[in-house]
């Protein structure tokens, strides 16, 4: 329809551990709500070419509106909070993740679909559970990234991508978890292409 938007091969589903974002040199701030929960927040549904490459804010005329949402509040505050600083109520995140990621995928998905679908995703993948099931936990332990990429492959079906940040001290950490996603936001794929990540084999997963 009329070059709207640019096409795309699947979407990364990125969820971010709120221990690892929070310990860095740069810290964080908790959003008004209040400290999230213990658990993986969303950071974004990506659309991607399986060249690695990807499109972004692919409709400048499509504007975050936050009405379009509105009965999604509570499990977007609970699933997606925002622990950038200066502390917010998640709109700026939000507003960021559709207008640079969400406007390229307009051919599949709307804007209140969009929000949708990663939730949804969200739901079903419980990655915290998944860990822990293979006595994987926030506890400050060290881990290998092996385990824990075999653990989520078990849970899950699908091979994960582990993206790595470092804290203050400079240890290794998990941060991020990427699954590949089709086009239409509602089936888990194997990943054309994992994105890189920077972690060592054994890594730290910090408490929250
Ligand atoms: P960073 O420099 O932290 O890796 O990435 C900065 C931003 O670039 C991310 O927040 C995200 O918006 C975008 N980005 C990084 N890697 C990818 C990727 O592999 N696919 C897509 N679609 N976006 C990415
Ligand atoms: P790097 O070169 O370290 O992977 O990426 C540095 C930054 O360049 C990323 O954080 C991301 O914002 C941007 N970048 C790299 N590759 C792409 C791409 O294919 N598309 C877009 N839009 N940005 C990219
Ligand atoms: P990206 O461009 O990589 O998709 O998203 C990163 C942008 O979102 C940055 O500008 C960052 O400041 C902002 N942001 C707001 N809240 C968060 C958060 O909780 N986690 C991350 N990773 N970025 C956040």
């Amino acid at each position: 329809a009329l070059c709207l938007s640019q096409d795309f091969d699947f979407f990364y589903f990125v969820q971010q551990w709120p221990g690892a974002y929070c310990d860095t040199r740069q810290s964080c701030c908790y959003p008004k709500t209040g400290k999230p929960v213990a658990d993986f927040g969303i950071h974004g549904l990506w659309p991607n070419y399986n060249d690695g490459s990807w499109p972004s804010n692919c409709d400048p005329d499509s504007v975050f509106d936050k009405s379009q949402i509105s009965e999604l509040m509570s499990s977007m505050n609970e699933k997606w909070p925002s622990l950038s600083c200066p502390s917010s109520n998640g709109f700026r995140f939000w507003s960021h993740e559709w207008e640079k990621h969400g406007t390229c995928a307009e051919s599949e998905l709307d804007q209140r679909e969009y929000f949708e679908t990663a939730l949804k995703l969200k739901e079903k993948i419980n990655l915290l559970q998944i860990l822990k099931d293979a006595d994987i936990e926030p506890d400050d332990g060290f881990y290998s990234l092996e385990n824990i990429s075999d653990a989520i492959k078990k849970g899950t079906g699908f091979t994960p991508g582990i993206e790595c940040n470092k804290d203050s001290a400079h240890n290794s950490q998990l941060y991020q978890v990427y699954l590949c996603v089709d086009t239409s936001g509602s089936n888990l794929i194997e990943c054309p292409i994992l994105p890189s990540s920077r972690c060592g084999s054994n890594i730290q997963f910090p408490k929250f």
